[in-house]
């Protein structure tokens, strides 16, 4: 178990110093500790700094020398995911080339995903036509957003769709309410987004039936539970719908079922009935589950769910601090946590155990992962899996109360 993630020997916390008096060359754990020291606006200009480097590498890899040729479309481990992260810049910097080199990917990845049929933000055409439109929107550029809001509006989901938020339907509504939060309310109408929640509750209920959890969902055969393919995903987009009182109360009992059902070690199972208490991942385990049970916290004001997101908090915080940098099962992914915890309760321990995970990173990362040492992913410069993730969490350390998990947290 023990080789899946670096031993966490980082202090439980170091106050800031008021007054910047470290010098970067240092080296070791000595270097990690001063980084973690230093004023918060040094800090997280540093990390700026290096976010703006890493974003021109992903770019250059990933876009100027593919011949701006698309592979992978998608956000989740292709050059879209190098657009979303221009337009992360774009809201840090307000540099208008990062605004313009998101559109100009986008369209890219527009006309190659013209024939897709994947339908979700992160793996879909729902992902090309929702940045689109709301890159258009900031651009002022009122025939493009309407271009992408007519490409949107044509998706069809097919009734044998799973549910889930790489491929399914709840990958689908989180595109629908990321434009509404940036275009406006009915952007997507309330009527669309029903259809679709009727049936995600449909589906959850037959298959639950009468269980001991009001919904249950599965994907290729297996119930997961994590952020990528289960439950905890599931619930995260639905909290965002209009749900009925009924339906608010499953999805309660949902998360109720997993909170008493979790391992003796505070993390979570990866699946229904799954002894193996391995992964503490976005994907699977305890930081997907913790991000949701924050919007639970936040959605129903109830110390249950609170209390709940704390303890995955202290899981992630021990066993977190994987041998991987991505967004989706590495590092850069389970920092969110915290950044999502400081925000649920504004405590700064919390802030301070982001800054450790990214200041871990920020001073190790390159060599650990040039050394072999820890896995730079199979898509390198990705947004989920690669560097591109780092950069993205880099720049949403400038500002840790608005920070969010990429295409996931609103
Ligand atoms: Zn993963």
């Amino acid at each position: 178990m023990a080789d899946r993630f670096f031993p966490n020997v980082m202090p439980d916390f170091v106050a800031e110093e008021p007054v910047d008096n470290t010098t970067p060359s240092e080296a070791g754990q000595e270097s990690l500790t001063n980084l973690l020291s230093l004023p918060y606006k040094t800090l997280s200009h540093r990390l700026k700094t290096s976010a703006l480097d890493l974003k021109q590498t992903v770019v250059r890899e990933t876009w100027g020398l593919s011949g701006k040729r698309i592979q992978d479309y998608t956000v989740y481990t292709g050059t879209l995911g190098t657009a979303y992260l221009a337009f992360k810049a774009y809201q840090v910097t307000k540099n208008d080339n990062d605004l313009k080199l998101c559109l100009e990917i986008v369209k890219a990845c527009d006309s190659a995903s013209r024939e897709s049929s994947r339908v979700t933000f992160l793996c879909g055409r729902a992902g090309v036509c929702a940045l689109g439109a709301v890159a258009a929107k900031h651009a002022g550029d009122q025939r493009l957003l309407d271009h992408y809001l007519t490409r949107f509006k044509e998706i069809q989901l097919s009734s044998d769709l799973p549910n889930e938020l790489l491929y399914g339907r709840v990958g689908f509504l989180w595109a629908s309410s990321f434009m509404n939060r940036h275009i406006g309310n009915d952007t997507i109408s309330k009527t669309r987004r029903r259809l679709v929640v009727d049936e995600i509750i449909k589906a959850g209920r037959k298959l639950a039936k009468k269980g001991k959890c009001p919904l249950m969902y599965e994907w290729h055969g297996k119930k997961y539970w994590g952020a990528a393919h289960g439950l905890a995903g599931i619930m995260h987009v639905l909290m965002d719908m209009e749900l009925k009182p009924d339906e608010v109360e499953d999805v309660k009992g949902t998360l109720r079922y997993m909170i008493k059902n979790r391992f003796p070690s505070g993390n979570y199972p990866s699946s229904e009935g799954s002894e193996s208490d391995r992964l503490v991942h976005w994907c699977h385990g305890a930081p997907g589950v913790a991000l949701t049970l924050v919007k639970a916290a936040e959605v129903f004001k109830d110390r249950e769910f609170l209390q709940a997101a704390m303890d995955a908090g202290d899981i992630v915080w021990k066993r977190g601090l994987l041998k991987r940098v991505g967004i989706c099962h590495g590092i850069s992914g389970n920092t969110y946590v915290f950044l999502a915890l400081y925000r649920l309760t504004g405590k700064v321990e919390y802030l301070y155990k982001a800054k450790a995970f990214a200041c871990f990173l920020h001073d190790r990362a390159q060599r650990l992962i040039s050394d072999g040492r820890m896995h730079g992913g199979d898509r390198p410069y990705s947004l989920f899996e690669g560097i591109g993730g780092m950069a993205y969490l880099f720049l949403d350390m400038n500002e840790p109360s608005e920070a969010r998990f990429p295409a996931y947290e609103l």
